[in-house]
């Protein structure tokens, strides 16, 4: 197995956790398989026993999605990675692999749509307590931790307003209150911030997003300590079957071979764009974590190596702006997803973030004129001049 720990993240995305078949393939070998056959019956009983070493059934074990979780857990620094179908499978297995009835978790009001469904509206049915502060708030994360939680879920850049949340403080106090601390790293990817390094206990991605990168598959990864993963979410995966399909897995490893130039480019893009964005008339303000106006940059410049690939801003004008702006728009594609290499614009208010209501959308600065832009691979200058054009015609 290419294993090398001390490989610098590139070579590890090429390379990391590469198991070759007895035909000495270039590429990671795809195992379309449900199960796997044993020599002998008593072999059958050893790998049951757990006294020998030999995938059993796809459902829990599959060597094209072995490699998979190897590459991610030496690019995580993480001990251990199991991947799952969908970015909300992880999610969703992380917190309720480790919850029962009783636990109480605190997250941050700015959250995923559906991660949010989670803990406000899935978790009580189980008699679990979710309580909502706002992420750059220390204080309202000290006070919800003064009692014992078990759980603390947060994602830093936050969708779509690109909030930062400072990982050291809150793993502290998350820690002191008995939680462990869960952070969802889709918009800083595994390149550009390592909760784990920083504090938190597991990471979470839907690698729907910059690690398949092109549009293409669904899947999700949950990264934590050996303890945690083989102890706690390892039987729970086993047991209700959130499975990635070799296929999926398969196209993820390619994915990953290109993230870091494909990150690197789109962010480098995305920080021109932003600075752009900024000086137009017509924008109230343009949200990008590395440029000084972001109301966290000095904390995103401590904990992140690079802004990201999405930016926010807000349209003077409202709604009616935001349409014609986005209607405007020729080359960038009106989406719901982001971190594709083909540009996207979403409207935060009517789509992602409409189930959330009007007030919780003002209690995070979810204007109607706030548009995200997931920035992708185009060639600068003109996704430049389709936003100058667009903006033309919005105002
Ligand atoms: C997309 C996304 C998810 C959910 O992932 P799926 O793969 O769509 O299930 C969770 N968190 C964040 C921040 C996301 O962007």
């Amino acid at each position: 197995m290419t294993d090398i720990p001390g490989f610098r993240p590139a070579t590890t995305l090429v390379h990391g956790g590469t198991e070759r078949s007895g035909f000495g393939e270039t590429a990671e070998a795809l195992f379309l398989t449900s199960g796997f056959v044993y020599d002998s019956a008593e072999q059958a009983e050893a790998t049951f026993a757990g006294t020998e070493a030999h995938y059993q059934y796809s459902r829990f074990g599959n060597p094209t999605v072995a490699m998979l979780e190897r590459r991610l857990a030496l690019l995580e620094g993480a001990e251990a990675c199991r991947v799952t179908a969908s970015g909300m499978a992880a999610v969703h297995a992380a917190l309720l692999s480790h919850l029962r009835a009783g636990d109480r978790v605190v997250a941050a009001r700015a959250l995923f749509g559906s991660c949010h469904w989670i803990v406000s509206t899935l978790l009580p049915r189980y008699g679990i307590t979710g309580e909502f502060v706002d992420g750059p708030d220390l204080e309202q994360w000290r006070a919800a931790l003064r009692r014992p939680a078990q759980m603390v879920l947060l994602e830093s850049p936050s969708n779509p307003m690109l909030e930062v949340i400072d990982l050291p403080a809150v793993s502290r106090l998350a820690h002191d209150a008995g939680a462990l601390v869960v952070v969802d790293n889709v918009f800083a990817t595994p390149l550009l911030q390592q909760p784990l390094q920083l504090g938190a206990d597991i990471v979470v991605y839907s690698c729907t997003k910059h690690i398949d990168g092109q549009g293409r598959v669904l899947g999700g990864a949950v990264l934590g300590s050996q303890a945690w993963v083989n102890g706690t979410l390892q039987p729970f995966i086993r047991n209700t079957g959130p499975t990635l399909s070799a296929f999926n897995a398969w196209l993820l490893l390619k994915g990953l071979e290109t993230l870091s130039l494909r990150v690197r480019a789109a962010s480098q893009t995305a920080a021109q764009l932003a600075d752009f964005l900024a000086a137009q008339p017509g924008i109230v303000r343009a949200l990008y974590p590395t440029r000084a106006d972001h109301p966290q940059h000095a904390l995103a410049a401590r904990q992140m190596s690079g802004g990201g690939t999405l930016i926010s801003f807000e349209l003077a004008g409202g709604k009616a702006a935001a349409f014609r702006f986005m209607n405007a728009l020729r080359l960038i594609r009106i989406s719901n997803n982001l971190g594709d290499t083909k540009s996207l614009a979403t409207h935060p208010a009517t789509t992602t973030h409409m189930r959330i209501g009007a007030e919780e959308r003002m209690r995070l600065g979810i204007t109607d004129g706030v548009v995200r832009l997931s920035v992708g691979l185009e060639d600068p200058a003109d996704l430049t001049d389709d936003l100058a054009e667009a903006l033309r015609a919005a105002s």
